[in-house]
């Protein structure tokens, strides 16, 4: 067994080998050792090898999924080795023969189907990068629902691709890993690598793979592929090929992406506007939580992907609006719709299980569940005679098909309580096979034969508790206690006798026995063959099946999109080919949600008119003041509004934004090696590089990492840049009130502010954004909301009132005036003359000595002190 074992181990180096030994997987050597610590399960010993213990231990198969998924979680790969033969067809080969193994699947993080190990509501994409020449492709494939696509790429594109699939595992050359492709995945990513021989990246014979898979002469139908793109889709296909030991499960012709087709956004970006996932990785709180409304596990899929990539097509944007108004109009109509949508199972899941034969009896059910719910889908989303639905509806209700002959097919033939397994039967309704409800009644009558035999041999030997058992060493046995042993007459044939039982066979039971077991036997092929063909009726229509379900999920995210708009109060945005930039009453989704949540304030809604003459708006104001909040609203309506949702605002006008990029906060990158200002500057200078006139831009406090005029200085010429090259629309906020002199300079900046209300000394936030520059930046009070100590506020107090004294703005209003930027110096502020200043608290409290005070003396100092504030 062990030269088996270790004849299979050499075949799969890189995976954990799950061997079948009967009701087990177990695992040997160091795989065992590696699986037991990532498990947190008992590693033991089993027999030696080379004179050293082997290391063992096991899962139990029923529950292999759970495990499956730690390992899987953890980073490893698993090849999984089952027996396919039984022990008795083994004995026939020869005595001392193994029963053979082989392995029927590998498991990898790309290619997984069971629902316990994926998560419903996204997708799970096996991504590969290929290279012909200088061009580069990147193709996807989400093999629990089939689809596949491909795009052509840059090099510098590669990273913001791949955060933008977010995939489960990346295929790639293993001559890349010393090259820049590798870098430029990060450190994120460079986990869900698995390299491969770069043989499998080659485009002819990846051509060949696409055409054989889709029966095809030639691929034009789809598309006209690149040699880069027809590399990475076929390492797909022969991944699949391999992971999935030839089984293929159902994928979708590859559709080709163009990369102009979706709004560019970069890692960086997706990370620091908490798209899908917040900045500590959890899905809660990100924009994909608050505004999903989906209903399907496959609707919940779209609409992730839909963030992820919002188009660039206004009549795409439109037809999809459209839908939504279609829902959003009529409360009825879209109870209706979501009330159904409610009883429709995941079939896109359930067939890929059935396609790769992984699936079982309660897979066809789902099948059957949801394919039904189509006919009322389609009334659903009829128009009531008055007014036609949109194109878009239209669509998508043909796009549900009719299944009437599958479904009646699967409803006559499945049993109303299905079993999870396939292999112990019992999952065939009755009535359904005459044959097969034949030898069901054979096997059941006979069972009750046995309960009869049972009462007349008890009458017959006179012992009452006689009872006959089975197990599957005996078979049926009749058993009786020791002391009844003389009862028994010679029909009864001893088989056993135990401790506290004696067993006896006849051959009248012998004959029933095997009446009733060769009927079950045959119950079992025939629901097993039936299963079969159910599978194949199910697989035969996948390509519709896979139609319907990609039209439910669409009218379910325009559902979801319409319920949201309506909870509250979002508006219907126009997008078009300009470039304006108008929001009326916008709101940030995810803080007012926040915000309603603990019932608090309610949020203030601000507008954002980045039109020609003011397509650079400069923000000034304090920090909690809101700038962040604005400037992040913005770039989440143009999102929204680019996915066709309706947008958290009373107007919203956009020309449609090609590329989005931010600039946020300082989040530190140590892990990378990277401080953060040089994040902060990496991330400005690939903005400054590539932000073009459709560019939406939003920057946040740059420079800020930095000795203060080095700061400024990077900023004022950032600011500069991006209005005089870039020409982008762009909303850039600054602790820096010297850069809003560039109001005068530059004709399409524009200065706003947050607006605050001082009250007895402390500041309130209205947390609108008003025209003009802040006065000033009141760190002082907010520092004070803060908490910090009182003594420390009123000596900042003392300082800054000191620092103010100097002509500082000077410097700036002359820059402003007087460029090239850096032609003149700027003045050294220096230090305040601190003795000037020090406070009667501090003086006082300099003069005690603590240790020579009574609590008395203490308590009178403390009143002193507080006369002083
Ligand atoms: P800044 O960037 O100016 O430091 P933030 O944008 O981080 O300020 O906002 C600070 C806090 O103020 C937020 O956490 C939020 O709770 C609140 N806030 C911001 N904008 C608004 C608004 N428009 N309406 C209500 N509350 C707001």
């Amino acid at each position: 067994m062990m030269e088996q074992y270790l004849a299979i181990k050499e075949d799969h180096p890189d995976s954990l080998l799950f061997y079948r030994m009967g009701d087990f997987y177990e695992l040997f050597f160091n795989d065992a050792e590696v699986a037991s610590a990532s498990l947190n399960i008992a590693l033991t010993k089993r027999g030696k090898h080379a004179g050293q213990d082997i290391p063992m231990c096991g899962v139990p198969v029923h529950a292999a999924d759970g495990y499956l998924q730690k390992l899987i979680r953890n980073g490893h790969r698993v090849a999984v080795a089952e027996q396919t033969e039984s022990p008795a067809e083994a004995k026939k080969r020869g005595y001392k023969s193994v029963v053979a193994r082989e392995v029927v699947r590998l498991v990898t993080p790309g290619t997984i189907t069971e629902e316990s190990l994926l998560d419903s509501r996204s997708h799970n994409f096996l991504v590969a990068l290929a290279r012909v020449g200088k061009v580069y492709a990147i193709a996807w494939l989400d093999i629990s629902t089939g689809d596949f696509s491909a795009t052509a790429i840059s090099m510098d594109d590669i990273g913001a691709q791949v955060s933008r699939l977010d995939p489960g595992e990346i295929l790639m050359s293993d001559r890349w890993l010393d090259e820049a492709v590798f870098r430029e995945l990060g450190q994120d990513w460079q986990k869900n690598l698995t390299p491969l021989p770069s043989v499998r990246f080659d485009s002819q014979s990846g051509e060949r793979r696409l055409q054989a898979l889709f029966d095809v002469k030639t691929l034009d139908a789809f598309g006209t592929f690149s040699r880069a793109e027809l590399a990475a889709c076929g390492a797909l296909v022969d991944y699949v090929e391999l992971t999935q030991k030839g089984k293929f499960p159902l994928i979708k012709p590859p559709t080709q992406q163009l990369s102009s087709d979706v709004m560019s956004i970069d890692a960086a970006t997706r990370r620091n506007l908490e798209m899908t996932r917040t900045m500590t990785g959890d899905r809660q709180g990100s924009l994909l939580s608050v505004i999903d409304r989906t209903i399907t596990g496959a609707g919940g899929r779209k609409l992730t992907g839909d963030i992820a990539s919002p188009s660039t097509s206004p009549e795409l944007i439109h037809r999809r609006l459209d839908m939504v108004t279609f829902f959003e109009q009529s409360d009825s109509r879209r109870e209706r719709l979501r009330d159904i949508l409610r009883r429709c199972p995941d079939t896109e899941r359930a067939l890929s299980r059935l396609s790769l034969g992984r699936g079982g009896p309660r897979d066809l059910a789902v099948i059957r569940d949801g394919l039904a719910e189509t006919t009322n889908l389609r009334q659903a989303l009829a128009g009531n005679g008055l007014e036609e639905p949109p194109e878009g509806i239209v669509l998508a209700g043909e796009q549900l098909g009719y299944h009437a002959e599958l479904v009646d097919l699967l409803t006559r033939s499945l049993a109303p309580d299905l079993p999870l397994l396939t292999r112990d039967g019992g999952f065939i309704g009755k009535g359904y096979r005459a044959d097969l409800d034949e030898f069901k009644a054979l096997r059941d009558e006979s069972r009750r034969h046995i309960a009869n035999l049972q009462a007349r041999y008890a009458a017959q030997v006179k012992v009452p508790s006689l009872k006959i058992k089975h197990n599957n060493v005996l078979g049926y046995f009749i058993e009786i206690t020791p002391r009844f042993v003389d009862n028994m007459e010679e029909s009864f044939i001893h088989r056993q006798t135990m401790a506290n039982a004696v067993r006896y066979s006849t051959v009248e039971l012998g004959e029933l026995e095997d009446k009733i077991s060769r009927a079950a036997d045959r119950a079992l092929a025939l629901e097993l063959t039936l299963y079969d063909e159910l599978a194949k009726a199910v697989t035969d229509c996948g390509a519709n099946i896979l139609s319907a379900a990609e039209a439910m999920a669409q009218v379910d995210v325009a559902a979801s999109h319409a319920q949201l708009a309506k909870e509250n109060d979002y508006c219907r945005p126009l997008v078009d080919e300009g470039v304006a930039f108008d929001i009326k009453g916008g709101r940030h989704p995810v803080v007012e949600a926040a915000l309603q949540a603990a019932a608090e304030t309610s949020f203030v809604a601000n507008d954002c008119n980045l039109n020609e003459d003011q397509r650079l708006w400069l923000l000034t104001g304090p920090n909690m003041a809101g700038k962040s909040t604005f400037l992040r609203q913005n770039a989440l309506i143009a999102i929204m509004a680019q996915i066709g949702a309706y947008v958290p605002a009373a107007s919203a006008h956009i020309g449609i934004v090609d590329r989005l990029f931010s600039r946020v906060g300082a989040a530190d990158d140590l892990a990378r090696g990277r401080s953060t200002f040089m994040v902060e500057m990496v991330e400005t200078a690939s903005i400054l590089n590539q932000a073009g006139s459709r560019a939406l831009v939003i920057l946040d406090e740059i420079g800020r990492g930095t000795a203060t005029f080095d700061g400024l200085s990077i900023a004022w010429a950032t600011v500069e840049n991006l209005h005089d090259v870039n020409k982008c629309r762009a909303l850039f906020a600054t602790h820096y009130h010297e850069l809003t002199a560039l109001g005068s300079k530059l004709p399409a900046l524009s200065n706003h502010s947050m607006r605050v209300r001082e009250w007895k000394g402390d500041v309130i936030f209205l947390h609108e954004v008003g025209e003009g520059s802040a006065d000033r930046s009141y760190g002082i009070q907010v520092a004070k909301l803060a908490g910090l100590p009182k003594a420390v506020v009123k000596r900042a107090e003392n300082v800054l009132e000191a620092l103010e004294q100097k002509d500082q703005t000077s410097a700036s209003t002359r820059l402003a005036n007087d460029l090239p930027l850096f032609a003149t110096v700027i003045e050294e502020v220096s230090t305040p003359n601190v003795s000037e200043t020090v406070s009667p608290i501090l003086e006082k409290l300099e003069l005690i000595s603590v240790d020579d005070l009574s609590p008395r003396d203490a308590l009178d100092l403390l009143y002193e002190l507080k006369e002083l504030c």
